[in-house]
């Protein structure tokens, strides 16, 4: 092996977009990866029975549908989606529910008396959904392209992440719909980063939708990774780094580890008032996450639910509330928020005919190591009695195994730095350009840094961008566009 120019610590999402970035720049890249496959959060994998194919961490990706480097990618081209025609649902005792349709018409017919304040907050956004998307794609710090809809958008944040979030709504199903949104970031609510981290993943909702990929979100990281190496990169698993010095010389590296992974393989290389920044950045509270193997689908008493890709449980806005606060308190509440999604229900590629796969996961505190299996399970048994008949297996995977089996979910942290307020601005650190370090030719591009966590891509190609200018005198990004053996057929 010749010596690369480029190498990247990590093959998550956003290792890989750098390293495609870099490749298709001309760069020779060669990225190491400490697991024995490649992906980070984006894998799939058998982990109840054979046949069954569990998206280990995520699962429904309207984020990589609105990002500016996966369109610049193709990856519509490259892999197919399932795009289900309700994005996401929130079941209310009785067989009630709030439903958010891809269409924003439908929703807000479904919705009654709260159908207007729905459209009025959604709308203005929805019609303006690339700069939404554009806007978070970045470094807050940067002057907006679109600066209208960015006051739209801070003033509905201000007004659902404060005290005041209850004051448009009449009904229950509308606000609970909302909530079950906003609580993604794992933050007490109400509170503005949340908030506005939720609403642009509403705003998707109604826009390109939330689509879940065919064969599982390992698709889409398989298709990066074939791209690094048709243009000439290798990419190495079972390869941890503990410390630059372990690395071969390069004109650049970049991590795609922590903020706190960073401080460890730099070590007392970084300058002292650098290193103690990073120290301060903090880490959120975490998740625990349940994979079911089932005989058949979820029996839910509200038939429609069925057709949601994503649903959120937990019941009203003051109910989950009041679990966040729990989890923000340092508790495992008994009335947990829980996040669904039945992916085979779209795709037949995840479970033998007639059989499903379930998703679920729940907010805990930090560094748990509670099995929360059966209370996701009572969870969903609330809305659909019976679904514990149809178990056929199951898997859990604790907060503190989530950090074993990658350490950038510090404590569990699944968005590798705390979503709050501070945080989306100064991630890790307050600057411009938050994915370059002190030291030469030593980058960041984990969802430790802008525009945080998700499966878009961005932060590493906002690194790969910066190290082609800064080490390589690149200027012009390159172009990301599949070759024409890459496109799938329809
Ligand atoms: C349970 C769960 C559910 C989620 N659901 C969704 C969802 O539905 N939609 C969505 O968009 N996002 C979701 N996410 C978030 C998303 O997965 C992450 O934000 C995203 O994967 C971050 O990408 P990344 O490349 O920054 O880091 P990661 O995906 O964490 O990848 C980092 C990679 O670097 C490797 N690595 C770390 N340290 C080293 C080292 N020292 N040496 C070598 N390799 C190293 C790791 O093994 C890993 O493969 C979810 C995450 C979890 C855990």
């Amino acid at each position: 092996m010749s010596e690369p120019e480029a190498i990247i610590v990590g093959a998550g999402p956003n290792g890989l977009a750098a390293a495609v970035t870099l490749a298709r720049a001309g760069v020779s890249v060669r990225v190491y990866e400490r697991a024995n496959t490649i992906g980070g959060g984006s894998r799939t994998s058998e982990v109840t029975l054979p046949g069954f194919r569990h998206d280990t961490c995520s699962a429904v990706h309207p984020m990589a549908l609105a990002s500016d480097f996966f369109t610049r990618f193709g990856l519509t081209d490259r892999i197919r989606f399932a795009l289900p025609e309700l994005s996401y649902a929130q079941p209310l005792d009785s067989g009630r529910a709030g439903l958010a349709w891809h269409s924003l018409d439908r929703t807000v017919d479904d919705l009654g008396r709260d159908g207007a304040a729905w459209r009025q907050l959604l709308e203005p956004l929805v019609s303006h959904a690339n700069s939404v998307a554009g806007f978070v794609g970045t470094s807050l710090l940067r002057i907006p392209e679109h600066p209208i809809t960015m006051v739209r958008f801070g003033l509905r944040a201000l007004e659902q992440g404060s005290g005041l979030w209850n004051t448009r709504w009449h009904d229950d199903a509308a606000p609970a719909l909302l909530t079950g949104v906003l609580a993604h970031a794992i933050r007490p609510l109400p509170s503005f980063a949340p908030t506005a981290a939720g609403l642009v993943l509403a705003t998707l909702a109604h826009a390109g939708g939330w689509p879940v990929p065919i064969g599982g979100s390992q698709s889409i990281v398989d298709a990066m990774a074939a791209d690094v190496t048709a243009h000439g990169g290798e990419i190495v698993t079972g390869a941890e780094v503990t410390h630059l010095r372990e690395l071969p010389p390069a004109r650049a590296v970049l991590l795609d580890t922590s903020a706190r992974g960073l401080q460890q393989i730099a070590g007392n290389r970084l300058p002292a008032g650098y290193a103690r920044r990073l120290g301060r950045f903090r880490y959120g509270n975490a998740v625990a996450k349940v994979d079911f193997a089932l005989s058949g689908p979820v029996p839910w008493t509200n038939e429609t639910l069925h057709e949601a890709g994503t649903l959120h449980l937990g019941g009203t806005r003051a109910e989950i509330a009041r679990a966040e606060q729990e989890v923000a308190r340092g508790q495992h509440p008994s009335n947990p928020y829980v996040l669904v999604s039945q992916p085979s229900t779209f795709d037949p590629t995840r479970a033998p005919e007639g059989k499903h796969t379930l998703w679920a996961y729940t907010h805990v505190p930090a560094g748990s190591t509670e099995d929360r299996t059966e209370a996701i399970i009572r969870q969903i048994e609330r809305f659909a009695p019976g679904f514990r008949d149809l178990i056929l297996a199951s898997t859990h995977r604790s907060a503190v195994e989530y950090e074993e089996y990658n350490p950038n979910y510090v404590g569990g942290d699944i968005s590798a730095g705390d979503v709050n307020t501070v945080q989306l601005v100064a991630r890790p650190t307050l600057s411009l350009n938050p994915w370059r370090t002190p030291l030469k030719g030593v980058y960041l591009c984990s969802s430790s840094t802008p525009p945080g966590p998700g499966v878009h891509g961005m932060p590493g190609w906002n690194a790969a961008l910066l190290a082609l200018r800064d080490e390589f005198g690149v200027t012009t990004p390159p172009s990301l566009s599949p070759l024409p053996e890459q496109i799938v057929e329809r």
